[in-house]
């Protein structure tokens, strides 16, 4: 029997927890559904010829406004795919407390075979067909970068929109992601993988749930591996290093590496920048068949690639104690059940990756503020502080080194309010999700979990606007 689809996965996944809820069927099924799909065809003149490009953009829900997804490059991209990723979207803000609703976007392109100019050209595109619909705008619909995408693209496309809405106040909201220099937000780069560090690292707290998986608590020693090294796997990895973890596993497309005694990330990064292969690492083994680094011993796993890597096939063959879902649907639902059977504790996607879009969240509201968080308060605060430290200094007769003074009484910059409130949302939903899996005796695991506490939260919204009363 052939494998599901990963829209077939979160449609299985959604109805795991559906019935839980006790909602009615109706008001269910209109949460579930995609509420518009747009699929377009565009012509890009590439050396002189038109090519014909094919790409979508899903609103999955409009319960909250705007809309907010990433925007997809790979040439493996279809509407089915879109679909799913935008369902994953609503049910992610809902969870994390982000005022969206849920959208996705794709261009089915590889985005490898193109030069950087005609990139520019698809995106500034796509943009346009965008605005023609409606469907792009900071009170309509937000994209952000995903696979194959990034700060680049989300310049061109608020370029685009602005060339077309000169004079639009708020108009740099329309897109997040962007460059700092570009009204994007410090911190925006990272936020993914950052969040994915904060969500393990959180789960690990508990010593119940350690102890469960034959774990001691803290990330602290413990083995990851992370498949997938670009914006999500680079900086999951990057963080779980500097949390003091191993990483013993990294995956590419091209291959993978493994090395029980750790890899230095920033090395393997290097080393790939200048060999063009993360294969032939010093010191680790080489393993052609780059899924089999899945298979791998450790005690993290983090698939940071894309969907559907983990099936019924491979799932017996998993060794890790947690995954840590920092793709969309890496785990396919049936290999979701199996892997539950074996007690691994599985973090869900549409929890553990919500760091980039609550980053986002953050750039558009500095863009609809127009002002970097911290400029207001930060002297302010830094003044307050160090009367404080003075009058105790006054108190006690204790005197401060200069050093210290000026460390504690350092006012907050914008890099450290997004970081500290990417932390915080981390946190509070996890416990959210935690406090459902542990108090409800009839949710198993944490996804179960989590769709139970996103469809309630949505489910209240349309509750409020009175079409469901
Ligand atoms: P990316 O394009 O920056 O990196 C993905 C990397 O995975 C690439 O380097 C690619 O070569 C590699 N890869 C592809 N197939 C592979 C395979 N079979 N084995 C190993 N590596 C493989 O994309 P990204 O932004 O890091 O996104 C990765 C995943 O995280 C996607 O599922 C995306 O939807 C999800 N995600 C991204 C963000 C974000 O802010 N970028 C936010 C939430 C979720």
């Amino acid at each position: 029997m052939s494998n599901i689809s990963f829209l077939e996965s979160v449609v299985q996944n959604f109805e795991k927890a559906a019935d839980i809820t006790g909602h009615p069927r109706g008001l269910l099924d209109q949460i579930r559904a995609c509420n518009s799909v747009y699929r377009m065809k565009f012509p890009v003149k590439i050396k002189g010829e038109f090519r014909v490009i094919e790409a979508w953009r899903v609103q999955h829900s409009h319960h909250r406004t705007p809309t907010k997804g990433g925007i997809r490059y790979d040439n493996m991209v279809n509407e089915d795919e879109v679909m799913a990723l935008a369902s994953l979207m609503t049910y992610k803000c809902a969870l994390v407390d982000v005022p969206f609703g849920g959208a996705k976007g794709g261009i089915k392109i590889n985005p490898r075979e193109y030069t950087e100019e005609q990139l520019e050209r698809i995106t500034r595109r796509y943009a346009a067909e965008l605005v023609k619909k409606n469907m792009l705008g900071p009170g309509l619909d937000v994209p952000a970068p995903d696979y194959g995408t990034g700060a680049r693209e989300m310049s061109w496309i608020v370029d685009t929109y602005m060339a077309l809405h000169p004079d639009s106040v708020d108009g740099y909201g329309c897109v997040t992601g962007k460059p700092v220099t570009q009204h994007g937000i410090n911190g925006r780069t990272e936020a993914t993988g950052l969040g994915v560090f904060y969500g393990v690292k959180e789960a690990c707290t508990y010593k119940e749930d350690m102890e469960a998986l034959g774990l001691t608590p803290g990330v602290e020693g413990k083995k990851v591996i992370v498949q997938g090294f670009g914006n999500v796997g680079y900086y999951s990895a990057k963080f779980f290093q500097e949390g003091g973890a191993i990483i013993v596993g990294i995956g590419e497309y091209e291959g993978a590496i493994y090395n029980e005694n750790g890899l230095d990330y920033e090395a393997v990064f290097n080393h790939r920048k200048s060999t063009g292969s993360i294969l032939n690492f010093p010191g680790a083994t080489n393993m052609e068949k780059t899924s089999d680094i899945l298979e791998q011993p450790c005690d993290i796993l983090i698939p940071a690639a894309l969907e559907n890597v983990i099936t019924k096939d491979n799932a017996p063959r998993i060794k890790a104690k947690i995954i840590g879902e920092a793709a969309n649907g890496p785990i396919t639902s049936d290999a979701d059940d199996i892997l539950n059977g074996m007690g691994i504790m599985i973090l869900p996607d549409m929890y553990l990756n919500a760091g980039g879009v609550t980053v986002s969240y953050f750039e558009w509201l500095k863009n609809l503020s127009h002002v970097r968080f911290g400029r207001m308060s930060k002297r302010f605060e830094q003044a307050s502080n160090m009367n404080l430290i003075e009058s105790f200094e006054t108190l006690t007769g204790v005197k401060l080194k200069d050093e210290d003074k000026v460390k504690a009484a350092r006012g907050a910059d914008e890099i450290d309010l997004v970081y500290s409130g990417l932390e915080e949302t981390m946190i509070n939903s996890y416990n959210d999700i935690r406090k459902e899996w542990k108090s409800n005796n009839k949710v198993n695991n944490l996804r179960v979990a989590a769709f139970v506490v996103a469809i309630n939260k949505i489910a209240d919204d349309y509750m409020a606007l009175g079409i469901f009363p």
